[in-house]
């Protein structure tokens, strides 16, 4: 049986100050249902783990670099985020394939150096619009999944959280139907199956990303193939243990 896992994408929102405080008064209201993960802007990142301590909250970050070191100014590794006592990391946001360049390569890249660190990726695939539209959508996150896990063994692969964040969802309040987000995360899971075996498809957990609310969570938490969600605009609102409380 597989344990929910929430995370909450806050963004680039809230000083070190809101963070702290937000995330603690929410981490006590967040309850145990599910894992329940605070991605925070780097510069909150220790402020946030000391407030959440003690909790059922564990902290991630938003991106991080794929070296280990050396001359990439601005960048930040996986060993600093640990150091910080940060657990995950998301890795290949939308925003930060379509924003920042981010590719399928350094996407791989990320992934293989958060493993190899003991972080947990978070790793975020999804079709556009047009190729909804288009009818590619399973192709086109098979191969996401695909090139993610390119090189990865099937020990570290049962670590990782996939997000399927159709981009057409993400911020935009047109949520996936259940239905649209249990077959694409259904998919991930086949294409999981394929590259490893059964027992990595049956433990790894694959969330739904893109206009979760209180509202409409526990009908897609409740899916058979989703385990939770990735949760962005919902997750710095006073409510947002209402999502991590899902059906209660
Ligand atoms: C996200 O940023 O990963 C996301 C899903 O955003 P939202 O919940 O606001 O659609």
């Amino acid at each position: 049986m597989r344990r929910k896992i929430i995370a909450g994408n806050w963004k680039m929102n809230k000083t070190t100050a809101q963070a702290a405080e937000f995330a603690k008064d929410m981490a006590a209201r967040v309850g145990d249902k599910a894992d329940v993960v605070f991605c925070v802007p780097f510069t909150s990142l220790a402020a946030v783990v000391a407030a959440v301590d003690g909790t059922n909250v564990s902290v991630g970050a938003q991106n991080m670099h794929f070296e280990e070191s050396g001359a990439f100014t601005g960048e930040i590794s996986a060993s600093m985020l640990k150091g910080l006592g940060v657990k995950y990391v998301i890795i290949g946001h939308s925003e930060r394939r379509a924003l920042f360049a981010e590719t399928d390569c350094m996407i791989n890249k990320k992934t293989k150096a958060a493993l190899a660190n003991g972080l947990v990726p978070i790793v975020c695939v999804g079709e556009t619009l047009a190729q909804r539209e288009l009818g590619v959508t399973i192709e086109h996150v098979r191969m996401q999944v695909k090139a993610a896990f390119d090189g990865i063994t099937a020990t570290d692969a049962a670590r990782v959280v996939v997000a399927y964040e159709p981009i057409w969802a993400i911020g935009t309040g047109v949520t996936a139907s259940a239905s649209q987000a249990e077959e694409a995360c259904a998919a991930v899971r086949a294409v999981i199956c394929e590259i490893y075996d059964n027992h990595v498809a049956d433990v790894i957990r694959i969330q739904y990303g893109g206009s979760v609310t209180a509202d409409n969570a526990a009908e897609l938490f409740g899916q058979p193939n989703i385990d939770g969600g990735l949760v962005g605009g919902a997750s710095i609102k006073a409510d947002f243990d209402r999502i991590t409380n899902y059906g209660n």
